[in-house]
């Protein structure tokens, strides 16, 4: 089975990613590394001596500079191991760009990642690379892969980007006979009995597998030939089980090869498939907005409300909005306020802020905090569920244009 990961640990890395993905470098000048599992730190700091002598030849002084300290600091921060933890480290380091020129700040990450890293990588870029960490944080539902036909029958379990193939088996039913006549009929009726009784071993792993061990969203059926319908008209698994079979595809291949075969070729079924989920959700949400107002809350000020009354049984939100909050005094009038919004584009959204007494834009930022996980961690802590709606979806344009990208459905009381 693949690393768990809690729902905690998720909700931390899945931000963390999308800060590091907003932040730029003036040159080329952030460093991404990822070191192995158990890799000695005394030959990645070699590998590292190395870059920094490289970077001496950087024509730029201020992206040179940059580049050799954050190698520094990189350098000081591996002293405090002798070799990569279990998992391998993960560090973001450089100079990063502020607002206005000059601004640039020092930011290093280190991390120990949710999921081995097998190989190493260095980078230096005018942005940090996340591609690995992104991959081993994505989550999606967990589907069944299940290939079937007269001679073996493979179980997978397709989790996010993760594939794990639980088991082969196989039938021991030979292969067409051609004999004749009164032992042709017999020979016949044998095999039907062992197709039978192979059908019912896979019925019972197919319960195993994504009835009792763990609940499954969804399963894809393929393989070569007729025997996977043979299988499935009749009641080799339960009615439940069946109602998640969503989809049955012929493929060349059976077995496990058949499996890599069916995870190609189901892909934009399971895509549809969680498009339809998020759009389904959403459309609970517009039919409780005519049926029963009351039980939902809209927008950031009445959703942070309900957040901190526990009393959400679920949270729409859209997938790259973050909650920030901000304190500021108005230069002009002297007013101190403090504000929250959620917002895809926090850059602007401060750029945009004014001062309420006055209407000033003359104001100063005195303090900012994202308040997104806070937020995210309360849901679930009371209980609640998080849905997120992809950008792909024209149901996000609406939730963002209507109702402040944030929507929350109450709990029935
Ligand atoms: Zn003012």
């Amino acid at each position: 089975m693949s690393d768990n990961i809690s729902e905690k640990e998720l909700i931390r890395l899945r931000r963390l990613v999308r800060i590091l993905k907003s932040k730029e470098g003036r040159g080329t000048e952030l460093i991404s590394l990822y070191i192995p599992a158990g890799r000695q730190i005394g030959e990645v700091a070699n590998l590292l001596r190395e870059e920094y002598s490289q970077a001496g030849n950087i024509k730029d002084r201020n992206t040179r500079h940059h580049v050799q300290e954050a190698l520094t600091s990189i350098m000081q921060r591996l002293k405090l191991f002798n070799k990569a933890p279990d998992k391998g480290l993960i560090v973001f380091a450089g100079y990063v760009a502020g607002e206005v020129l000059g601004d640039e700040k020092m930011e290093i990450y280190l991390l120990e990642p949710p999921k081995p890293i097998s190989t190493y990588l260095y980078r230096c870029d005018s942005r940090f690379h996340t591609e690995i960490l992104e991959e081993m944080i994505k989550v999606g539902n967990a589907y069944g892969l299940v290939t079937i036909d007269r001679e073996e029958s493979s179980f997978a379990i397709l989790e996010g980007s993760q594939l794990d193939i639980l088991e082969t088996i196989t039938s021991g039913v030979p292969g067409k006979h051609r004999a004749g006549g009164q032992s042709a009929r017999r020979f016949e009726r044998i095999i039907d009995i062992m197709v039978h009784e192979f059908f019912k071993r896979i019925g019972e792993r197919m319960v195993k597998y994504y009835m009792a061990e763990r609940k499954i969203d969804g399963i894809v059926v393929g393989g070569p030939g007729p025997t996977k319908y043979d299988f499935l008209d009749k009641d080799y698994i339960p009615a439940d089980l069946k109602k998640k079979i969503l989809g049955v595809l012929d493929l060349g291949y059976s077995g496990e090869e058949g499996i890599y075969e069916l995870l190609e070729r189901s892909k934009e079924l399971l895509q549809k498939v969680e498009y339809i989920k998020q759009k389904e959700e959403f459309n609970n949400f517009l039919n409780l907005l005519k049926d029963n107002p009351k039980g939902l809350v809209i927008g950031i000020k009445e959703v942070m409300g309900a957040v901190a009354k526990g009393s959400l049984e679920k949270l729409l939100m859209l997938e790259d909005v973050t909650i920030l909050t901000v304190s500021y005094t108005c230069t002009n009038c002297g007013n101190s306020e403090t504000v929250t919004e959620a917002t895809e584009d926090m850059f602007s959204f401060k750029q945009s802020l004014k001062c309420s007494r006055c209407g000033s834009q003359n104001i100063k930022i005195v303090a900012e905090s994202d308040e997104t996980d806070n937020i995210i961690e309360k849901v679930f802590e009371s209980g609640g569920e998080v849905i997120y709606i992809s950008k792909s979806l024209n149901e996000s344009y609406s939730l963002a244009k209507t109702f402040g990208g944030i929507v929350g459905i109450l709990r029935q009381t």
